[in-house]
C-alpha cells in the first residue's frame, strides 16, 4: 500500500490518468489531501463522480492507497504561551515529535525526520535513545499538515517557516526529506517557500554536498559545538566519521555553490564549550565563511550531567564573536517547560502504553487545546 501523502503531484497525476481519470481530478484530490488537511476523502463535496468512486474504491482498507493520519498522542502549550508540542503515533505504532512556535504574524514548524537517532550527540534526548528507523517523505509531510491544521483552526496566519530540527538527522535520510520538502514547496499544495525552510546536520558531510547541488535554496543549518576536533567528538560522535577539516571544506563548496550563509549552532554548556577561548576558536574555525552563529544555552535532559551556560558568560561569548564580526545570535529556550528540547518527549512517555495503531485512525481522536493567547 502507498500512502497517497508519499506521491508527488506528478506521480498522482499520472496513477489517476493511468486509471482514465483526467488531470482535473489529481489538481481536485491534491487540494484536499495537502491544502485543507482531508483526514476523510469519501464523500469529499468537491469532487467529482469519478473521482469520488476512485477514491472509495483505491482507499478501502487492503486496497492500492492510504492516507497518512498519524495520532495526536499529546498536544501541550507551554506557560509562555509561544510554543505548542505534539507526540504524534505513526502507523507502525512509534511516535515521533513536532513543534509548533506560533508568533503574532509568523509560524515556525519543527518537524521530525527519523525515529530516533543514530548520530548519538551526548547533550540530546533523541541521541540518548538511538536509531528506530528513517521516517517516509509521507511521514514528515503529515506532520508539517498537522501544524498547517492546526493554524487554519485557530484562525491564525498560515505556516511561514519550517525547520527541520525535530527527532533525528536530516541528512541521513536525504531522499525521503528532500522528497517530502518537494511536496511541501509545490504551490497547488501548501506551497511552502524554499528559503523559508532549514535543514538542520550534525555534519553529515556527503549529505552537505549533495545538497549543494540541490537547486532548491534551503537554509543549512550546521550543529558545530566546539571548534576543536577532540572536544567536538566528545559531544557528537559522529563527527569521528566525519572530522572537522571535512565538514569545513563541504561547508565551503556549500556556500561557494549556493552564495548562501550557513547558520552555525552551538549549545552552550556550563564549563564545557562556553569560554571566550571557544569563542575565539569558533571564529577562527570560521574566518572566510558566511557564517551565523545561533547560540543556544543547552536543555537539560536526564541522560546528560552538563547545565545551561549563564546569561553573562552567554553574553561574553557573543562579545568575543562580535569582536571577530561573526554575526551571533542568542537563541531563547523557548518550551522548555513542555520538554521542547528534540526527543524529551518521547522519552517521557516512553513508558506509557499508547494506543492501538491503525493507518487510517483519525488525527482528531484526541481534542487539541486552543493555542494559548499571545
Ligand atoms: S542533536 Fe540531532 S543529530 Fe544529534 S542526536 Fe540529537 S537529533 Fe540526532
Amino acid at each position: 500500500m502507498t500512502s497517497l501523502h508519499d506521491l508527488l503531484f506528478s506521480d498522482l497525476e499520472n496513477i489517476l490518468v493511468a486509471d482514465g481519470l483526467r488531470p482535473i481530478h489529481a489538481q481536485s484530490l491534491w487540494r484536499a489531501i495537502h491544502r485543507q488537511s482531508a483526514s476523510n476523502l469519501a464523500d469529499h463535496p468537491t469532487f467529482l463522480p469519478p473521482l469520488a468512486r476512485w477514491v472509495k474504491s483505491e482507499l478501502l482498507p487492503g486496497n492500492r492507497f492510504f492516507l497518512e493520519a498519524p495520532l495526536t498522542i499529546t498536544d501541550t502549550a507551554s506557560s509562555d504561551g509561544f510554543t505548542r508540542k505534539l507526540l504524534l503515533q505513526l502507523a507502525d505504532g512509534q511516535t515521533v515529535e513536532t513543534v509548533l512556535m506560533a508568533y503574532v504574524g509568523r509560524s515556525t514548524a519543527c518537524v521530525s525526520t527519523q525515529v530516533g537517532c543514530a548520530m548519538g550527540c551526548v547533550f540530546c534526548a533523541t541521541g540518548q535513545m538511538g536509531f528506530k528507523r528513517h521516517l517516509r517523505s509521507a511521514e514528515i509531510v503529515a506532520q508539517v499538515l498537522k501544524v498547517e491544521h492546526i493554524l487554519r483552526s485557530q484562525n491564525s496566519t498560515s505556516l511561514r517557516n519550517l525547520v527541520l530540527m525535530g527527532m533525528g538527522e536530516p541528512l541521513h535520510n536525504y531522499d525521503a526529506v528532500l522528497k517530502a520538502l518537494e511536496i511541501l514547496t509545490d504551490h497547488r499544495g501548501i506551497g511552502l517557500t524554499p528559503s523559508r525552510i532549514t535543514i538542520s546536520t550534525v555534519g553529515v558531510v556527503p549529505g552537505i554536498l549533495r545538497l549543494a547541488e540541490d537547486p532548491h535554496p534551503y537554509n543549512l543549518a550546521v550543529s558545530l559545538h566546539s571548534a576543536d576536533p577532540q572536544e567536538r567528538a566528545n559531544l557528537v560522535p559522529a563527527s569521528r566519521r566525519w572530522p572537522l577539516p571535512d565538514l569545513i571544506n563541504a561547508c565551503q563548496t556549500y556556500a561557494t555553490r549556493t552564495k548562501r550563509r550557513i547558520f552555525f549552532e552551538w549549545t552552550l554548556i556550563a564549563g564545557v564549550n562556553d569560554s571566550p577561548k571557544h569563542a575565539e576558536a569558533v571564529a577562527t574555525l570560521l574566518s572566510g565563511l558566511p557564517a551565523h552563529v545561533n547560540l543556544i544555552p543547552l536543555n537539560p535532559t536526564n541522560g546528560f550531567t552538563g547545565s545551561a551556560t549563564a546569561t553573562p558568560a552567554a553574553r561574553e561569548f557573543q562579545r568575543v564573536l562580535h569582536q571577530a564580526k561573526l554575526p551571533s545570535t542568542i537563541r531563547q529556550r523557548r518550551g522548555i517547560d513542555v520538554a521542547a528540547g528534540c526527543g524529551q518527549l518521547r522519552t517521557l512517555h516512553e513508558k506509557i502504553p499508547l494506543p492501538q495503531s491503525k493507518a487510517s485512525a483519525s488525527p482528531n481522536l484526541l481534542s487539541n487545546p486552543p493555542l494559548p493567547s499571545r
